[in-house]
């Protein structure tokens, strides 16, 4: 079980200095509650009952709020250590004061969340890692730190911003929230007292972990999570509490999501893509998943790609198409939530093709076997979710699981008739599919 967290409240907040009115940074109100209170009791509604707090700037403000709150009734200690080490140095030299922990939650001091950590906390077990870093795709991928992931999502690589000209990655961004295990930090405390200069989780822990051999798992989430450190961003974060977004952030509750078929609805459909230079999005499905990504509904490519079980495509060439895709839609400033994928196909007998893929398998559209797992890993209620795909297999699908099906009039437009199916509604383009779902939720 998760007890204790870590807030890291040392920053001086100089980007927000025009709001903060000589508060310190974590002070900051967020429609009308101090950032630090938010954080303090999302903490402790998780069961979490002991919290140290990480102060450097303006410590003694920070002190003297906690105490006039009773330090909201829990277990609440502040340290300061003097002087800026980075985020991993002010965690590393504070270790001692840790000693009782197995797993210690770790939360910027800027940063406005609502997550369920329990779920968090669970994956984090489960997977064994000695890190797990919460992660999301964000809309502007091209001037953020990226985090590669493997299959099974841990991760292999990170990439500092700036990127290479002409590099295209996948669109997954750290998000300032871990768990690590206290043990795993332990063959590092020389390292930070050492350090001349601050030392950083992103920038310098957690590669050194990796190339050491550590296990960091990318745990991926649509949750709220965001950075407020600047009056944009601060806007922005109160404009999402007004809306309830931020409260309808967590996947505690079940959401509606919109599952989006890949060819001839997002992109040209061209037979079948192999390699990235084939895709080519449709005009103005940028902007389409754009408003879905701003209206906090998560957008979710379910694609049937029996190009892998032909042999025509291997799992590693249909990753770099998909990279494609997330870096031409975050050029934009939009983003999938996730990609799943069939790469299955019933038919046998074809030259070249590859046997174990050639099965009748539950998650090939119609079948809702993607939908399912989408249902459980992002905790979605399909019955009031979308589907828009160009095809009446996918309104089929949308059928099968229950959802709203939106039959888009690019791409195939549902003319051949496999399934004798009637769509929900129908819209020229994913525009006017967007167009419906925003009204059906009284957003437009
Ligand atoms: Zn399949």
């Amino acid at each position: 079980m998760l007890t204790r967290a870590v807030i890291l409240a040392g920053g001086k907040g100089t980007r927000l200095a025009a709001r903060l009115n000589g508060l310190p940074k974590p002070l900051v109100e967020v429609a009308g509650v101090p950032l630090l209170e938010r954080q303090l009791l999302h903490c402790k509604a998780a069961g979490i009952r002991s919290v140290l707090v990480l102060v450097n700037h303006l410590a003694d403000r920070i002190a003297e709020f906690c105490r006039a709150k009773n330090n909201f009734g829990l277990d609440l200690s502040l340290v300061d250590d003097g002087e800026p080490r980075g985020t991993a140095g002010a965690v590393l030299a504070a270790l001692p004061a840790l000693a009782a922990d197995d797993d210690l939650l770790i939360v910027y001091g800027d940063i406005l969340f609502n997550a369920d950590l329990e779920r968090f906390y669970a994956a984090h077990a489960r997977c064994g890692a000695d890190a797990s870093l919460f992660l999301h795709p964000n809309d502007h991928p091209q001037d953020s730190d990226l985090v590669l992931t493997n299959e099974e999502n841990f991760i292999i690589r990170f990439l500092p911003y700036p990127h290479p000209p002409g590099a295209e990655y996948p669109n997954l961004v750290n998000a300032a929230l871990y768990l690590v295990r206290r043990a795993a930090l332990e063959p590092w405390r020389a390292l930070g007292e050492g350090s001349p200069r601050a030392l950083d989780f992103v920038g310098e822990l957690f590669p050194a972990m990796l190339e050491a051999g550590q296990k960091l798992y990318g745990y991926t989430s649509p949750e709220y999570v965001k950075d407020v450190g600047t009056p944009e961003r601060l806007d922005a974060a109160e404009a999402d509490v007004a809306s309830g977004r931020f409260a309808g952030g967590t996947l505690r509750v079940a959401r509606q999501a919109v599952f989006l078929d890949r060819d001839g609805t997002l992109n040209e459909d061209r037979g079948y893509i192999s390699r990235p230079d084939l895709l080519t999005l449709l005009p103005g499905v940028s902007r389409a998943v754009r408003r879905l990504n701003r209206a906090g509904l998560p957008a979710v490519l379910v694609t049937n790609q029996p190009v892998v079980a032909r042999g025509e495509c291997t799992e590693e060439e249909l990753r770099v198409v998909h990279t494609r895709l997330e870096h031409l839609l975050g050029l934009e400033g939009a983003y999938l939530d996730r990609i799943y994928y069939c790469p299955h196909h019933p038919d046998k007998g074809f030259a070249g093709e590859r046997p174990e893929l050639k099965i009748a398998c539950e998650c090939r559209k119609p079948g809702i076997g993607m939908l399912l797992r989408a249902a459980e890993e992002m905790r979605i209620d399909l019955n009031r979710s979308w589907l828009v795909g160009d095809r009446t297999v996918d309104v089929q699908c949308a059928r099968n699981a229950g959802a709203r099906a939106i039959l888009v009039g690019a791409g195939a437009a549902g003319e051949n008739r496999a399934y004798d199916v009637s769509p929900d509604f129908r819209a020229e383009n994913l525009q006017g599919a967007v167009d419906i779902i925003l009204s059906a939720q009284g957003a437009v």
